[in-house]
């Protein structure tokens, strides 16, 4: 089955009760017992929910994993995954990891013992040289936000196998349309499904992905344990958000090609940042592990004055955080999603004042190419 097929095929689609072409919403906690233990399957939502369970059938599906999980956030998923730790256990991090992750690594999972280095995770040997004793997993964020910067999965998941270490991916920026990280030897994926997996802007929901029974029976356990499931609502929409991954990717991408190369002639717009570029440095790892390069595009203007110019003239692009919806949407890191970061470590990261992040939408790129050029004007 190919990747377009797989998003509406990939499981048993409709309700075989009254022949719905659609998943029903199962908008309930409890259910009935026959007696006491005896059950149809499902005891409590908290512990699983029919619509809750077609999505996660659905994303085991897309990922090549074994089974899914579905979350109510991104950071509840990275949550649960980070439960499978104990204290004095050592993970090692992309160090341009999303905020969140960063946050919940040094400011509260490390208050439990977890202990955590962020190293350049393109680089093989900086991965190598902080394996400690105590190191139980290698987690990658691939490409990074917002420089773009691209790991090579399937060699840290070498490097990660020959410690006996876990490889954990966020899949987010790739989505499984475009990379498939279990193929390429990761143990769990996980996804902010807020972004392209909803890809509309109106559900926040996370997305574990493991590759063997044994995780799968561990991470339910903590999904039941801990609690920070996904409701029925948010499940159906998301489901319904994903049937049009495909298609979106692509158009993503396409409009993404466009702006890029409209950016490069532009005087006042200086370094891009960009996988499918040849400039980019890991041009040749982004080509060969992910069948698209996505729609995430940075760059640098040549002041302030141009940023704030830009903000206030461009009509197509809002100015919001978030990223992966079908509307375009355009971010200032230094100023927003990275203002925690100190300043000098963000000069010493690319991450200038005057640097933009674009999430390009799906509509035309005439129009967000016109809209652009007005705007720099
Ligand atoms: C947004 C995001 C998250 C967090 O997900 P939420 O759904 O906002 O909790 C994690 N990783 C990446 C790469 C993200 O972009």
């Amino acid at each position: 089955m190919k990747a377009k097929t797989k998003l509406i095929h990939g499981i048993h689609i409709g309700d075989p009760l009254t022949g719905a072409v659609t998943v029903p919403i199962y908008q309930t906690s409890t259910y009935r017992q026959e007696g006491v233990g005896s059950h149809k399957g499902y005891e409590y939502s908290r512990t699983g929910n029919p619509t809750r369970a077609a999505l996660e059938e659905l994303m085991a599906v897309l990922e090549e994993g074994h089974a899914g999980f579905a979350f109510s956030s991104g950071m509840a998923a990275i949550t649960a995954v980070m439960m499978l730790f104990s204290n004095g256990d050592h993970i090692i991090l992309t160090d341009d990891v999303y905020g969140g992750t960063y946050r919940i690594m040094s400011k509260v999972l490390n208050r439990f013992g977890l202990e955590h280095t962020f190293v350049d995770t393109t680089k093989l040997e900086d991965i190598r040289a902080a394996i400690r004793p105590n190191t139980k997993a290698i987690y990658i964020e691939t490409p990074t936000n917002p420089l773009l910067k691209v790991t090579d999965i399937a060699e840290a998941a070498k490097l990660a196998q020959e410690h006996d270490l876990l490889t954990i991916v966020d899949n987010t920026f790739m989505t499984s349309y475009f990379q498939s990280p279990i193929s390429l030897g990761a143990d769990i994926v996980l996804h902010s499904a807020t972004k392209y997996l909803g890809g509309h802007s109106d559900v926040v929901a996370g997305v574990v992905v493991v590759n063997t029974e044994e995780l799968a029976q561990r991470i339910h356990f903590i999904q039941n344990a801990t609690g920070g499931v996904l409701g029925a609502q948010d499940s159906w929409l998301l489901m319904r958000g994903l049937k049009t991954l495909g298609i979106r990717m692509e158009e993503h991408e396409r409009n993404a090609r466009a702006i890029v190369e409209f950016l490069q002639s532009h005087p006042k717009v200086k370094n891009i940042y960009y996988p499918g570029l040849l400039t980019h440095p890991n041009y040749e790892t982004a080509k060969r592990q992910a069948t698209g390069f996505g729609a995430i595009v940075s760059f640098d203007v040549d002041s302030e004055n141009t940023l704030e110019q830009l903000m206030r003239k461009l009509k197509y692009f809002t100015l919001a955080e978030s990223l992966g919806a079908v509307e375009s949407l355009i971010s200032v890191p230094a100023k927003m999603t990275h203002a925690s970061i100190p300043a000098q470590r963000r000069e010493e990261l690319g991450i200038t004042d005057t640097l933009i992040r674009i999430s390009i939408g799906i509509e035309d790129h005439e129009d967000l190419i016109e809209d652009l050029t007005q705007a720099l004007q």
